[in-house]
This record gives structure tokens, sequence and C-alpha cells, in this order.
């Protein structure tokens, strides 16, 4: 008896060699694995290119165009919060930081397990961390090598920086991080009441009155920056800023290649409650404005949000740490703008002739300008160890 099957028709298999080529490829490009097509090694996103390039050929591979508008597409925000998953979530090997609370990226090819941001040894598990997959970035521009000339620039333009502190810097190594970073969009009306101080007379006669006032305020907010990541927020809010948010890129992991990408550890929408309470003051800001006279004060206020937007980005930092007196400093250098935000170093010799100096001046001209000197600066020392 032949019981042999017809042969198969003649069509494409769906498991056919270039498409498991394809989906592997696909997954290699999520897990950021990217081989030099010419010698095998890894490829790094190349700053201030548009290129990957190899570390070991110098090969290059550009970062293929997206010309989408996914980096600038403002997202509902209490859509996302009630249906918690209309933005794709992405699962990552993680160490979870228990000195600073950072949440990074496990790299397998990496030895070491210091923390990025403190500069602590991490000790916990690698854990898998669920967390929303950015819409956007805006990739390195600074080298790591020009980081650490504007590092060395800051810190030698420093008067009470020690010698010697730049070379003892130099030798120290950058980490190259993609921070989490949530903008957020809002309108705002706010019917407030208080009341409105005007002086009248002159010299003894000079009385404030104050007249009861109500009124109306609105405003429009536009990407008010919150940091997805505890560890580095303070840098984040005053002194790294501002963040050139219109050349964001479509999210893609090419620009990744070769960096490190934290997790956010602040949510969505504790991410919102704080830039509420940025809108907050600002709003106290226009109610004064808008109060006039002398003097303002704001009984009551009652602010009413709506249209609601956010976007979820990354934003590239070289973080390096360095040792002076046994002490660990941080410096971070913003990666598109090469501003840089340090922790001052102090020499104590050269606070101690700084003293001098300010004592001879107040001597010179009569005690009238006083001279900040050491008590304070100590207590920055002291404050100053992360
Ligand atoms: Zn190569
Ligand atoms: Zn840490």
């Amino acid at each position: 008896m032949s019981n042999t099957p017809p042969p198969p028709p003649d069509m494409p298999n769906p498991w056919s060699g270039t498409k498991i080529r394809q989906a592997e490829a696909e997954n290699r490009r999520d897990n950021r694995e990217f081989p030099c097509p010419n010698c095998g090694s890894d490829l790094r996103f190349d700053p201030g290119t548009e290129a990957m390039k190899c570390t070991h050929c110098e090969a290059e591979v550009e970062v293929p165009h997206v010309d989408d508008e996914a980096a600038q597409v403002e997202n509902d925000l209490w859509d996302q919060i009630a249906d918690g998953d209309t933005l794709r979530t992405v699962e990552t090997p993680s160490l979870n930081c228990n000195t600073c609370g950072a949440s990074v990226e496990f790299d397998a090819d990496e030895h070491s397990r210091l923390c990025p941001f403190c500069d602590n040894a991490i000790v916990a598990d690698v854990t898998m961390q669920r967390s929303i997959v950015p819409q956007g970035l805006l990739p390195f521009k600074v080298q790591e090598k020009e980081a650490h000339e504007l590092m060395y620039a800051w810190l030698v333009k420093r008067w009470f920086a020690p010698s010697g502190i730049t070379d003892n810097a130099d030798t120290e190594h950058f980490n190259g991080v993609y921070v989490p970073t949530w903008t957020y969009d809002a309108y705002t009306d706010t019917n407030y009441t208080g009341k409105r101080g005007v002086y009248r007379g002159s010299g003894k006669n000079r009385r404030i009155h104050w007249t009861r006032v109500s009124g109306k305020v609105t405003g429009s907010f536009d990407d008010v920056l919150v940091s997805g990541s505890k560890s580095v927020s303070v840098e984040f809010k005053d002194a790294l800023a501002p963040w050139p948010l219109q050349d964001l890129e479509t999210y893609q992991t090419e620009f990744l290649a070769g960096f490190r990408a934290e997790n956010h550890t602040l949510g969505l929408e504790d991410g919102y409650n704080e830039s509420q309470q940025f809108m907050h003051a600002k709003t106290r800001d226009w109610i004064k404005a808008d109060i006039g006279g002398s003097k303002q004060v704001i009984t009551s206020a009652d602010t009413r949000f709506s249209d609601e937007t956010f976007k979820h980005i990354l934003l590239p930092v070289w973080i390096t740490h360095y040792t002076l007196e046994s002490q660990r400093y941080r410096m971070s250098v913003n990666g598109q703008t090469g501003k840089v935000y340090g922790q001052r170093p102090f020499s104590r010799k050269k606070l101690a002739i700084g003293a001098l100096v300010g004592f001879l001046a107040m001597v010179v001209i009569g005690g009238l300008i006083s001279v900040s000197t050491g008590p304070e600066i100590e207590n920055y020392i002291r404050s100053s160890n992360w």
C-alpha cells in the first residue's frame, strides 16, 4: 500500500531562512547586539554622528534614518494612566543600586558592578525590570574625550580647586548614561482671591493700604521636565538644562549601542505630581503679577488642569567620579550641549589663603564688605559626599 502524502504545494515557507534571519536580527536589535559586519566586534554609537563605529576595526554602520514624528508625539496622560498598557513596555535584566536607588541595565559583558550614578558597588542580584519604552531620545553629541576636556576646563576655572586635581580626574573613566525623563504639557485655569498692597504717603506717613481682589489666570505649559531617575534629579532640574528637545530623535536601539540606559524609577503619575508642583509655583507668580501693586497676598488659588499630555524620552549624560582627600565627587556633562555640573572640590591650603586675603580686604576697607570664608565652605565640603 502506498499512502505517501502528495508533495507539499510549492508555496513560500513562513519559516524560510530569510525570515528567521530577519527575526533574529530584530531580536538582536532589541537586545542591542550590534556586531560589526566586517570583524564581528561590537559596534558603538559614535557621538556627534549618525552612525555606529566598530570598537576594533573602525568600520561604520549608519543608524537607519526614521523620518516619523514619534519622538514628538504627545500622549494623553489620563488614557495612559487609566489603561496602563497603551505604550509598549520591555523587560530588561537590571541591577538596583541600594545606595542611590538607580535601576541600571545589566550588561553581561561588564565585569564591574559599580553604579554609574553613585560609584558604589551593587551587590543585588540581576532582576528583570519592566519599563515603558521611550519614544524618543537626544543622542550623544559630545565624545568622551570632549567630556574630559570640558570637565578639565571647568575645574581649572574654579579658584579653590586644588592643584593636581585635574591630573587625578584625568584618570577617571566616564560612563555614558541615558537618563529616563518625562515631559508634561497642560493648560491651567486658576481662580484666585487675595489682597493687593499699595503704599500711600511718604516719609513718616508712608502706609500700606490693602484691597481685597479676586481674578483668574490661565496658563499653558510645554515640556515641563521631570527626571524619571531618582539618582540625578537635582542635576537635571537645574544644572544641566537646557535640553534642546526640538532635536529629539525617534527611539532606536542603535543610538544606545555601547551606552547604558537607566530604567525609570519614578512612574508616570508620580512624575506628573512633581510637574504639578512646578506648575503651581509658576501659577503663583502669575497671580502675583495679575494682582499688581507693591505687595500681594494670595488667600486662595483653585487650579483646574486640562489637556494633560506627556512624552517619555531619554537624555544623554556623561558621569564620572573622582577622589580628593578621600572624598568621592561626582561630575556630569550634558551629552548634547557639553554643559558641566560638578561638585566643587576645595583645597584646604587655597582656602586658607583665600580667608587671609578676605581678612586683609576687610581690614583695608574698614569691614564694609563681609567676606564669606571658612565655615560655610567647610559645610559644603561635608555635605557634598554622595
Ligand atoms: Zn569591525
Ligand atoms: Zn547608585
